[in-house]
């Protein structure tokens, strides 16, 4: 079991994240990735310990005699971007995502772009914890020269631009109100849609490690300044990302919320309306994703809750669109990682031809309901298989992740341990409200029986 890695890098607050820790993880990360001679891209995003952290991540690099090419501050997606237009072999962001601002991480990616999960996490682990060997580390005549490149940011803008029809959006002229988290995204979104002749409208837009605005994460509770600027302003969308931009929500054109899993399933539609192929998605998103790829004619497949396990699931099948139900999506043709400018762009296009609202309105319809039970880090685990035993007989069981009971009147339920935290999480979907919590308090039951 990986002691540092999580589902994607490894998170923590200064505490664990000090520059030792980060600059001896880099370099086990830059021997793991090929060692003497490759070249890593080194990225951060606006956290106050980010400046820090980099400079101990640049020296672990150049120690295990990587080259490094320096992004300076950049969402997410435009390093996942850059890995595969400067043919890197693979990247480290400082990035805590949508954390609070005194979290940080290191979020790994490889040369094909997909971010290192838990388990090859271990691998470099493995390297950390025996600590790199001397003849690994670069003498003084292997050490690498150290290059910055400014413009990864405008060559991700470019490349999303071009995967759009820019001329629609300009006759169109939308007016957008866009909250960038006072993350990454500042740098990047208000110029990119300026620049398409949207008017656009700011919130947050300030890069400000200290998160003044709201939290970084895009819940509908966060972000209640956006749902009001829309309305009030009569705009026709707003959007709203994480800290680090790979995430992103939207408030329709009347300042309703629209959800991350309607985010996914309309970028889907719009995915597989422009060329067929597999799509990718976790055991624990709706249904409508399901339906939107049967109805397309176009197989689904299904992996572990977790970004990485996404993108290497996408990279098996080939698929031409995935993504998970908080509001992430990944758009192969830019890259394998989940790409907040992309989707925003592709939304905003789509709404040049009718409103959010009857867009979203036009999305197969499920509820769902959910909770987390509190239980023991060494019991989690085993409850769930108890309970994946016991459940044999109530429906199709799918153990990809945690236990999935699939009904046969279209409703499900799954049951996991969580990954991070000591909980054990219920999720129901149904194709009514009433339906979805009837069916998550009966499982409620069962894993209380479960725990003991
Ligand atoms: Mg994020």
């Amino acid at each position: 079991m990986a002691k540092y890695f999580g589902t994607n890098g490894a998170r923590g607050k200064l505490d664990l994240l000090t520059p030792e820790f980060v600059s001896r993880m880099c370099t086990a990360f830059g021997i793991w990735s090929g060692g003497k001679g490759n070249n890593i891209l080194l990225a951060r995003d606006t956290r106050t310990s980010g400046e820090m952290l980099e400079g101990a991540a640049l020296a672990g690099l150049l120690s295990a005699g990587c080259s490094v090419t320096m992004l300076g501050i950049c969402p997410s997606p435009t390093v996942e971007f850059s890995v595969l237009k400067h043919k890197a072999s693979g990247a480290v962001t400082i990035t805590a995502s949508h954390n609070p601002p005194d979290w940080n991480a290191l979020k790994f990616v490889d040369s094909r772009s997909i971010a290192v999960s838990r388990e090859r996490g271990e691998e470099i682990e493995k390297i950390f914890e025996a600590g790199p060997p001397q003849a690994q580390r670069a003498q003084w005549n292997e050490i690498q020269p150290l290059h910055h490149y400014a413009t990864a940011c405008a060559d991700h803008a470019a490349a999303v631009k071009a995967a759009i029809d820019t001329s629609l959006i300009k006759r169109r002229k939308p007016k957008l109100v866009l909250d960038c988290a006072n993350g990454t995204m500042g740098q990047v979104c208000p110029q990119f849609f300026k620049s398409l002749g949207c008017e656009v409208i700011t919130l947050n837009a300030q890069m400000d490690g200290h998160f003044p605005g709201r939290p970084s994460e895009p819940t509908e509770a966060n972000i209640g300044e956006l749902l009001a600027s829309v309305k009030e302003l009569g705009a026709d969308t707003g959007i709203a990302w994480d800290g680090d931009g790979d995430r992103v929500v939207f408030v329709d054109e009347t300042g309703k919320f629209v959800i991350g899993d309607k985010i996914f399933a309309l970028s889907e539609k719009i995915a597989l309306a422009q060329k067929k192929g597999p799509v990718v998605t976790t055991v624990s998103t709706t249904n409508a994703i399901r339906d939107i790829a049967e109805k397309a004619g176009c197989k689904m497949h299904y992996c572990r809750i977790g970004a990485p396990y996404i993108s290497e699931e996408m990279a098996r099948v080939g698929a031409v669109v995935g993504g998970e139900e908080v509001g992430g999506v990944v758009w192969p043709s830019i890259s394998y990682g989940k790409d907040g400018l992309m989707t925003a762009a592709k939304i905003v296009e789509a709404i040049c031809r009718q409103p959010l609202s009857n867009l979203v309105a036009g999305l197969p319809s499920y509820f769902n309901s959910k909770t987390k039970l509190p239980c023991a880090p060494e019991r989690k685990y085993g409850a769930v298989a108890s309970l994946a035993g016991k459940l044999q007989d109530k429906g199709k069981p799918t153990t990809i992740d945690g236990v999935r009971i699939d009904f046969p009147d279209d409703s499900w339920v799954i049951v996991r341990a969580s990954g991070t935290e000591n909980y054990i999480r219920i999720f129901a979907e149904a194709k009514s409200q009433e339906k979805a919590n009837e069916l998550m308090q009966s499982y409620v039951r069962m894993v209380d029986a479960a725990i003991g």
